[in-house]
């Protein structure tokens, strides 16, 4: 396996690892956390959803759907999306669509208002909102990550067209490209000192997102949520301490958790995660992260050999 293919798989397994741990304190306060939990630190389902042990949520559920939607439509129809052709982003507008219909497990407020306008009136996106500033574009955006590595238009434009089927808010936006870059950046191997700095120039660039000094709220809001990934993920180097830190400050826990365990499995690859947690999750998610996970940096390569090419040699 390649340093990059090691980091991606750890970014997609810590996405879920982060979701399975965080779901069971879901929705909790620190305070209810720690009188119920001591410390949270084990994978044991439970939970406001009453989930099996390992189970994970909608954030590795929806960001499953979204890249087995980049992989059914393949190199060409991401290489047209680049040029402005919207089939791709229909098709994961309908890979939404059959992943509400499944019955998931949950599924957030602002999601599921996007799904229904897709359903009914089959648009793509929806007109500015105000409530559309929730974390549930960013929290899935991982695949699109992988998808364009090594081509920034496309992934910008690949993150937005995904974000918007379900959110129109300039914070989604922002965010969802924002820790989008940062991954790509530590797929790429940027050491702990780049990281920082680029950080702080982001933070710079967008200070809604300020995260210094940590106001400790961690939910929906993507505000929130951002601030509390940012902030744990910098503080701590080590996956797992910054795991645990994560979820155990409570609120949209499984989010949060996804995120970091996203950016910290980057940062340490898939062979340095926690074997504990790994046995935990489902075998099957395990099987569907892998396959996407090689097919998606595929599409990337080709991504790269193709572009500037006419669309009559794909
Ligand atoms: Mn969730
Ligand atoms: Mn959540």
């Amino acid at each position: 396996m390649t340093e990059l293919h090691d980091r991606a798989l750890g970014a997609y397994l810590g996405l879920a690892i982060g979701d399975a741990l965080g779901a069971t304190v879901e929705f909790m306060l620190p305070r209810e956390i720690a009188h119920h939990h001591g410390v949270h630190r084990d994978i044991v389902g439970g939970g406001w959803l009453k989930l099996t042990c390992g189970q994970v949520t909608d954030d590795t559920t929806m960001s499953l759907a979204l890249g087995h939607a980049l992989l059914e439509g393949g190199g060409p129809a991401l290489a047209r999306q680049a040029d402005g052709d919207e089939a791709l982003v229909r098709s994961i507008g309908d890979a939404y669509v059959r992943w509400f219909k499944s019955k998931p497990v949950d599924c957030g407020n602002t999601c599921r208002r996007g799904i229904m306008r897709l359903m009914h009136e089959g648009t793509l996106q929806g007109p500015f909102n105000p409530g559309d500033g929730g974390n549930g574009a960013l929290m899935r955006n991982l695949p699109s990550v992988l998808a364009t590595l090594g081509d920034d238009a496309a992934f910008q434009r690949l993150s937005l067209a995904q974000a918007r089927l379900t959110h129109h808010h300039p914070l989604s936006d922002a965010a969802t490209l924002g820790l989008g870059q940062l991954l790509g950046l530590l797929l790429n191997g940027a050491d702990h000192s780049t990281c920082q700095r680029w950080v702080a120039q982001w933070v710079t660039d967008n200070p809604a997102f300020s995260f210094t000094p940590y106001r400790g709220r961690a939910s929906a809001y993507v505000v929130d949520t951002v601030q509390t990934v940012l902030h744990f993920f910098k503080r701590h180097e080590d996956f797992e301490t910054a795991l645990v830190a994560t979820v155990n400050q409570g609120e949209d826990a499984d989010t949060t958790g996804a995120l970091v365990g996203m950016l910290a499995g980057a940062r340490c690859g898939a062979a340095n995660l926690p074997q504990r947690w790994l046995n935990r999750l489902q075998p099957e998610v395990v099987r569907s992260i892998t396959e996407q996970t090689s097919g998606l940096l595929t599409l990337a390569q080709n991504l790269k050999e193709f572009d500037h090419d006419p669309p009559c040699l794909l």
